[in-house]
């Protein structure tokens, strides 16, 4: 029981402390590269349905959710970036938040889209923006809530002071390749059928889960005022590929299973 109250505080401290300051996720290339490589990996019919109800491409609202989380009729959606785990880095109903958060609602979309043939077109593509997005930034190292964890602090990288969650959302991706999203796509898509399978398997909650165990470390990486050069960009660096190669993959089989 007292373990259960120290993780609701731990949480609740959280989101008192910066959840909503600053957890956009990937910036934009790092979306766009996520929401291309699926692109690359869906099925001809469900990339013609998809883009029947967006009137676009899915790299094209990669970043809706970030651009549209203040505006008008869409204030409701900001705390939807980042997702909780408990002490034993599972996401549960238990560490579920209450104003959303990325895993519940990319649930929560994928549900709506289920029956998408009877839903309303502007219900759909809502939906897809959501999904496009969501996960995208399940998938960034610093948009896991740990119990226990200060999230929020500064170093100093590429010789700025900046918050440790941008260098990961951001700063690393950037400061390793000079790629466009389509560059991005060609260097990392390149897993065999069965390696892609196997990224795909499983549900949200699982690949959530995986998240928060490959990314528990990146806080003992950079403890706050750490100056973070050459060393830490070269184990970050693969890192932050993978989890963006392993977002885009996913979403392609959420958007195949739901349209393909
Ligand atoms: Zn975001």
């Amino acid at each position: 029981m007292r373990k259960t109250n120290r993780m609701i505080r731990a949480i609740a401290l959280t989101i008192a402390l910066g959840w909503t300051t600053e957890m956009y996720g990937w910036g934009r290339t790092g979306h766009d590269a996520v929401a291309y490589i699926a692109e690359c990996n869906l099925s001809p019919k469900a990339k013609k349905r998809v883009e029947r109800y967006l009137g676009h491409s899915i790299v094209y609202y990669a970043s809706w959710m970030d651009e549209y989380r203040r505006s008008p009729g869409y204030a409701h959606t900001t705390h939807w970036h980042m997702a909780p785990v408990d002490e034993d880095l599972y996401y549960t109903e238990q560490v579920r938040s209450s104003k959303g958060d990325a895993v519940g609602e990319l649930e929560n979309a994928i549900a709506a889209l289920r029956d998408y043939r009877h839903a309303d077109d502007s219900t759909v593509a809502a939906n897809l923006r959501y999904i496009i997005h969501l996960v995208g930034d399940m998938h960034c190292p610093a948009h896991v809530a740990f119990p226990d964890t200060e999230l929020w602090y500064e170093v100093t990288f590429n010789d700025k002071k900046r918050g440790y969650h941008s260098v990961w959302d951001s700063g690393i991706i950037e400061a390793q390749h000079k790629w466009h999203y389509t560059e991005w796509q060609q260097q990392l898509d390149r897993c065999t059928k069965k390696q892609k399978r196997e990224i795909m398997a499983g549900t949200p909650r699982d690949w959530f889960h995986q998240t928060a165990v490959d990314c528990r470390d990146i806080y003992e990486m950079a403890p706050e005022g750490a100056a973070l050069g050459r060393d830490f960009l070269n184990e970050a660096a693969p890192r932050a590929e993978r989890q963006i190669l392993k977002a885009g993959y996913r979403l392609a089989k959420v958007l195949n299973e739901l349209f393909g």
